[in-house]
């Protein structure tokens, strides 16, 4: 079979989901049998997403192979199997970064470098590199919206794709926005033609359009659009909003989007089998129970700074059949006015479990520390996630170890006790560029700690990272002496990854960043057991309170 494409683009507004539309295409392909590779354009000029603020741009995704990438990757690889690495994730920045190398070394041979052809060529000659890695169906999104200067080359690009490997190669699939206007009580399909229009005034016409809308389209709609538009009217797909986003591979399979797009594609595949997803969104739709957990952090009035981990978060809990409740904290105010004010407490009470995810920056320490310290005295089930873990490590030192002055080089290098510092400078090596440890390193698990019995006895793991600071094994005797216990390190040694808490319900911080690699099918270790160890919190609390006793008479703790 020759490659195969499907090209995704945007219309109307953004933010309408098209990653979450691409991720579940590639759901769908794979699961009829299909091998799928999912990449992503983005037009802007940053070289990648790594130095973007979360508050811009959201989180940063991290691959196997250490690519700071857009948080669309995320999806591909929840819904997915994608192999996906740095190749998969290019924005404008880095093509013409490319390009211009090239340009120095003299590789265009004194020509004139220009957007047609120079970086339409690039653009190509990356997605056909993605394609060779073994898929069947490649899907590729273009980020942005149709009309906006940016993207032109990328969709020139894939123009001139469509007209290099035909119709049976390539199929061009539109996500656009049928809004409803509540003066006249009707969805209008009038954005959905200007954008389909603007699409072919640059030369592409669109074969599917992926309807948003917050209703049904009806029959007659649909023909509306198909004959506005010049499409097959099976070929108007509602997206219509759903409760979970796991459910939009299933509606899209009841539109018939993949049947239509495998016949476009001329591709022969068996019926699909969506059973595990059916059965995960039933389960998610009807809970036993719910579970609450607080994350204190510094970028929560943006909830997609924290994406991956709000999904690993539901993951663990779907796989309790528990409903998630999160409540985002903002760590800066949780801090203490004097050295004996423990006001914040009162911010923390009735949450079943209390989570401090990764972050950069001193600000909102102080407020995280206290929220650690409130988890661990109270017996609070307790996750910290790369910063988290480091907090974790200062608060132990500077309240149970008594190193009032403890910190990290990253908040105070002026610190005596950096219990948290950067490993390299200490060796005196100079720092140049890329910084940070990043993407999958091996983790060597001791045996018989809460971390081992998470991964189900595995004694090696991998798991991605993204951060510049380390624990300080100068400092290792003091706080295992103490209570803290070192439950992972690299292979060598050098790196602590996983720090825990014997004498505590669930009390674990890791160097890593577990989120990046839970699936809904496969839900992480570590999330699954801190939700679970969450619940089993709240029952425990609930059944002390007054007259809870028949509140909990169905409730059964797996
Ligand atoms: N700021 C910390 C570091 O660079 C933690 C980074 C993170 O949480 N991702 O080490």
């Amino acid at each position: 079979m020759s490659a195969k494409y499907v090209f995704v683009t945007g219309g109307v507004v953004s933010s309408l989901g098209k990653g979450l539309a691409a991720a579940s295409i590639g759901c769908l392909l794979e699961s009829r049998g299909l091998r799928v590779n999912l990449m992503k354009f983005d037009p802007y000029l940053n070289v990648d997403p790594g130095t973007m603020s979360p508050f811009q741009h959201g989180e940063v995704f991290v691959t196997d192979d250490g690519a700071e990438t857009d948080l669309d990757l995320g999806h591909y690889e929840r819904f997915t199997h994608a192999p996906l690495s740095r190749d998969n994730n290019l924005t404008t920045g880095r093509i013409y970064e490319q390009i211009i190398l090239k340009e120095r070394r003299g590789d265009y041979l004194g020509k004139t470098v220009q957007v047609i052809p120079h970086v339409t060529n690039e653009i190509k000659n990356a997605m056909r590199k993605v394609s060779a890695n073994g898929a069947d169906v490649t899907i590729l999104e273009i980020g942005g919206t149709v009309g906006d200067i940016e993207s032109l080359p990328f969709l020139e690009a894939i123009r001139q794709m469509r007209q290099e490997l035909g119709r049976e190669n390539t199929i061009f699939v539109h996500l656009t926005l049928v809004p409803w206007i509540s003066a006249a009580q009707e969805l209008k399909t009038k954005p959905t033609q200007h954008s389909v229009k603007e699409l072919l005034s640059i030369g592409i016409q669109a074969d599917i359009l992926l309807c948003r809308s917050d209703r049904n389209l009806s029959r007659e709609m649909k023909q509306k659009i198909a004959a506005f538009c010049n499409v097959e009217e099976r070929a108007v797909i509602g997206a219509t909003t759903v409760p979970s986003i796991y459910e939009v591979p299933l509606r899209f399979a009841e539109e018939g989007l993949d049947a239509l797009i495998l016949k476009y594609l001329r591709i022969d595949a068996s019926e699909a089998d969506l059973s595990r997803w059916r059965e995960l969104v039933d389960r998610c739709y009807h809970p036993r129970d719910e579970v609450s957990i607080a994350i204190v952090g510094k970028y929560v009035e943006y909830e997609d700074s924290y994406k991956s981990l709000k999904e690993a978060l539901t993951h663990g809990a779907i796989a309790q059949n528990l409903k998630l409740r999160v409540h985002w904290i903002e760590a800066e105010g949780l801090e203490s006015k004097g050295p004996e004010d423990r006001s914040y407490e009162a911010q923390l009470d009735g949450y079943d479990g209390i989570l401090v995810p990764g972050g950069f920056g001193k600000r909102g320490i102080e407020g995280m520390l206290n929220a650690i310290r409130y988890a661990r005295e109270k017996k609070v089930p307790y996750f910290g996630i790369c910063l988290g873990m480091q907090t974790a490590c200062i608060e132990y030192a500077r309240n149970v170890c008594g190193l009032k002055e403890a910190n990290s080089s990253e908040f105070d290098p002026a610190t005596p006790h950096r219990v948290i510092y950067k490993l390299r400078e200490l060796l005196g090596v100079e720092e140049m560029g890329g910084t940070m440890r990043l993407g999958a390193w091996t983790c060597i698990l001791q045996e018989g700690t809460l971390a081992w019995r998470a991964y189900r006895g595995a004694t090696e793991i991998s798991e991605r990272h993204r951060h510049r600071y380390e624990f300080n094994r100068e400092y290792e005797a003091l706080l295992t002496g103490a209570g803290l216990r070192i439950s992972g390190t690299t292979p060598d040694a050098t790196y602590v990854e996983i720090v825990e808490l014997p004498d505590h319900p669930y009390f674990l911080g890791c160097q890593f960043h577990p989120e990046f690699k839970s699936k809904p099918l496969e839900p992480h270790p570590l999330f699954r057991e801190f939700v679970a160890a969450s619940y089993k919190n709240r029952v425990g609390r609930i059944a002390s309170e007054p007259g809870a006793i028949s509140a909990l008479a169905n409730t059964s703790i797996s």
